[in-house]
């Protein structure tokens, strides 16, 4: 028994020495929130990544979502909640981790850490069919409102190119279409997959053919918290090394997994 108990300590002991002495105090309260579960904050009206099946959320995140935490012997558990909260929530405890095609910048960076990127997306605009909008010069020097939603980084971009008064926030992306359609605004920057299933599923709407820019996804987890970060980063590698993300990425979007 006494072998046991110290065997078990320095088990310990070296996994501190690994994750560094910050993590410690939070490694012995265990690895998430919640013993054995891993809370993922998304906000699920952003398909192919998340989004409703029935009552069931499914897509690319909530996938992988699902593995890493599998792999990590916890139950994932999503809360949908709205964008614009998940890095606040992340950052003081309410949620493990925020994993909703989420960009990585420098400024989430200041209020917390991302893990290895796992998907990349890109920036486009959407107009109605025969709109004099054809890229994003016209778009900015123009007059026109563009729709976003409320916090993502198609919002940071916009406001920042043409101010306040010409953005229309919206807490789901699926709200900036229907302005869209009802001809409330002239514009809708969003990020490309979203785009593309948007525009699948509603009549006249076009996605200009001039992305402008890239950016990484992926998981934000909370500072105070290095030791689930390395874990999840651990087990991301495992998953791109097997081949596991692009088969999941294959599977919602064909041919660019
Ligand atoms: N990739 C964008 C961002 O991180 C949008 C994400 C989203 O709307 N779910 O801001």
């Amino acid at each position: 028994m006494k072998n046991i108990f110290i065997k078990a300590v320095s088990v310990a002991m070296i996994a501190c020495l690994g994750f560094g002495i910050a993590s410690c105090g939070k490694k012995e309260q265990g690895l998430t929130i919640n013993e054995g579960k891993l809370v993922m904050a998304t906000n699920a009206f952003f398909p192919p990544y998340e989004y409703y099946d029935g009552d069931t959320i499914v897509g690319i995140d909530a996938e992988i979502a699902g593995e890493v935490a599998s792999r990590l012997n916890l139950e994932l558990e999503i809360q949908d909640v709205e964008f614009d909260s998940i890095i606040a929530g992340v950052q003081s405890g309410k949620y493990d981790i925020g994993c909703a095609g989420m960009t990585v910048t420098e400024d989430r960076l200041l209020s917390v850490n991302f893990t290895t990127p796992y998907a990349t997306g890109i920036q486009s605009i959407i107009v109605a069919e025969g709109s004099e909008i054809s890229d994003i010069d016209t778009l900015i020097d123009g007059d026109y409102v563009i729709g976003v939603q409320q916090g993502t980084t198609g919002d940071i971009y916009m406001t920042d190119e043409v101010g306040d008064d010409r953005i229309d926030r919206y807490n789901k992306g699926a709200d900036a279409i229907l302005a869209l359609q009802n001809g409330n605004i002239d514009a809708v920057v969003i990020d490309n997959q979203p785009a593309q299933a948007f525009v699948a599923a509603n009549d006249g709407l076009v996605i200009l053919d001039t992305p402008y820019a890239v950016e990484d996804y992926a998981m934000a987890v909370s500072k105070d918290n290095e030791a689930l970060l390395s874990e999840i980063n651990r087990v991301l590698a495992e998953m791109e090394a097997d081949g596991t993300i692009d088969a999941i990425i294959e599977k919602y979007i064909p041919s660019e997994g």
